[in-house]
């Protein structure tokens, strides 16, 4: 994959000019599994395993960190945010690049991925522990494949060390999900406590119990539904309700902690609201922000001119992990891509191409925007796939505009 800026100076063996890799050189041809096929239906398994990089390695060894423990990483800054359980595919070509992340990364198959703060000019203090799983490194180019594990955040005072190029040494201070109890959790006897619960992460269990709640809730100076809405599974149930506009109850995880990560993934957010939510240090504050982020109505908009791009609710998941996934160009350029059903205001540029494509079995069209001709992302179409044609918007080339706030009393 390419935009229309792709430098093709210095590239490695086996590359064209245009930064691709020749089809004969690509470990993996896109489209061979689907030839001759009539009209199968796309399976949103294949953008997660990141085919286009090829065969990697396997890698093993990451050991999980405690609670505040503090550790020196190798670390990488992207413009891209990957909350725990999502991936990030990465291309290096530089020779000394791939030589110091390497070193760095022999013993820990672990890096720190820094975001960008606020204002795009400095390092958001918070980041995240990336676990490599695949690696291979083929014709002087690493590829590379990683999870993200862990919330951490840079320790105060430290230095970010440059290594060299985009790869840094940070020191961080691990930060693990706090366990989920109830707000009225510690006032019940220890005695009832394991026979009649007041937390669960599912609605209708919750009920279940609701007449000992009831005798229990009595004892507090508030109303029993204002100690409802403190609870984990009122704000899941909440927002799951308001998910189901958008996408289908079946994509949507029934675990509080995963559900937080996720909404993140696949609800289109400005960066400073997914700022927000990753300082946010439980799964409750993080899904009553969501909640929150959820009211308000959003519009996709080119970045640079403010163009109407696409509707939210044009939204839609082609990859497992959401519809917002991270994927990389053979020039080493992470995009997160957001996949649309519809988009308007675009003109295509070129004619398709089915070389590293992100989607096997798509070809791909850059898309340009039609009033200021800035970069928007792809078309992606296939002759023998569902959908046949979908949109790939690149979050470096639109904006989440709100335009209607709703007044959440939570
Ligand atoms: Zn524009």
């Amino acid at each position: 994959m390419s935009d229309s800026d792709d430098n093709a100076n210095n590239l490695p063996d086996g590359q064209m000019e245009n930064g691709h890799v020749p089809m004969e050189a690509q470990p993996s041809p896109s489209n061979e599994r689907y030839s001759g096929q009539a009209s199968d239906q796309f399976d949103i398994d294949l953008p997660t395993s990141h085919r286009y990089l090829g065969k990697l390695d396997n890698v093993t060894g990451y050991a999980f960190y405690d609670d505040g423990e503090v550790t020196t990483l190798a670390a990488i800054q992207t413009n891209t945010l990957v909350f725990p359980g999502f991936t990030l595919p990465l291309v290096l070509n530089n020779d000394l690049e791939i030589n110091m992340l390497q070193r760095h990364t022999l013993k820990k198959n672990a890096f720190v991925l820094l975001t960008p703060n606020k204002t795009f000019k400095g390092v958001f203090p918070y980041g995240v522990i990336m676990e490599i799983f695949e690696t291979h490194l083929r014709n002087d180019v690493l590829y590379l494949k990683a999870r993200s594990r862990q919330r951490c955040r840079l320790v105060p005072g430290k230095e970010i060390k440059t290594l060299i190029g985009e790869l840094y040494q940070v020191t961080v201070e691990v930060l693990l999900e706090p366990t989920i109890t109830s707000p009225i959790n510690c006032t019940q006897l220890s005695s009832l406590k394991a026979r009649r619960s007041f937390q669960s992460s599912e609605y209708r269990e919750f009920y279940k119990y609701r007449k000992y709640r009831q005798y229990h809730l009595s004892q507090f100076p508030l109303p029993g539904w204002v100690y409802d809405k403190h609870e984990i599974c009122f704000l899941m149930d909440q927002l799951i309700q308001g998910l189901s506009n958008y996408y289908l109850i079946e994509f949507i995880p029934d675990d509080p902690v995963q559900l937080s990560y996720w909404f993140v993934q696949n609800f289109q957010l400005r960066h400073e609201e997914r700022l927000r939510i990753m300082v946010t240090r439980t799964a409750i504050e993080r899904l009553r922000l969501e909640l929150k982020f959820l009211n308000m109505k959003r519009l996709i908009c080119c970045a640079n001119c403010d163009a109407e791009i696409a509707q939210q609710n044009n939204v839609f998941p082609m990859s497992k992990d959401g519809v917002q996934s991270n994927y990389c160009n053979p020039g080493g350029y992470v995009y997160e891509t957001v996949t649309v059903s519809k988009a308007t205001n675009f003109n295509l540029i070129g004619s398709p191409s089915a070389q590293f494509s992100w989607f096997p079995g798509y070809s791909w069209t850059i898309m340009q925007c039609r009033m200021c001709s800035a970069h928007l992302g792809w078309k992606f179409s296939s002759v023998n796939l569902k959908p046949d044609t979908f949109y790939g918007l690149a979050k470096s080339g639109f904006d989440v505009k709100i335009i209607y706030e709703e007044n959440e009393a939570l």
